[in-house]
């Protein structure tokens, strides 16, 4: 627990939040600046600060929370598709520094959500740059 932490404040009970689930060591509740109708945050009830620092059961633990809960959300809601998101690092757009997967129902009807493609899908990039990191990373990872 980190006494700094909003979201460490929430998985206590110190700070207020609309509960969706929890269970021995995750806890999702409801995004306060929803970017759908639906839009709900799982985390871990240990702190960890991000995707670099997180531990892979708690990262397993909080995924699978995920998967269970967006089903149920798309079920629920009448949604049309979900993206799970994670941001690591400012530069990422992470914002609040205690790991975290947003469940964000996706619906064909734009009335209910406010979304917008972070990139340009189809626009291709330059394959000799592609093929250099990608070996680069393979190599990294022997
Ligand atoms: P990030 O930008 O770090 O990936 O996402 C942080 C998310 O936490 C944002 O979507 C923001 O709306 C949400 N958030 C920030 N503070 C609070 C809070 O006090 N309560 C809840 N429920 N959500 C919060
Ligand atoms: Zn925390």
């Amino acid at each position: 627990m980190s006494d700094q932490c909003v979201f460490c404040g929430i998985v206590a009970g110190d700070l207020p939040s609309v509960r969706v689930a929890e269970d021995d060591t995750t806890y999702a509740f409801m995004d306060i600046n929803p970017a759908s109708e639906g839009h709900l945050l799982v985390v871990p009830k240990r702190h960890s600060r991000d995707l670099v620092d997180i531990e892979p059961d708690d990262l397993a633990a909080v995924t699978l929370a995920a998967q269970r809960i967006a089903r149920t959300a798309v079920k629920e809601f009448g949604a049309d598709g979900v993206n799970l998101l994670n941001c690591c690092g400012a530069d990422a757009w992470q914002t609040v520094f205690h790991f975290h997967l947003h469940v964000i129902p996706r619906y064909a009807d734009k009335s209910r959500e406010r979304l917008a493609a972070p990139w340009q899908p189809g626009v291709p990039g330059d394959m000799d740059v592609i093929a250099a990191l990608g070996h680069r990373l393979a190599a990294a990872l022997d």
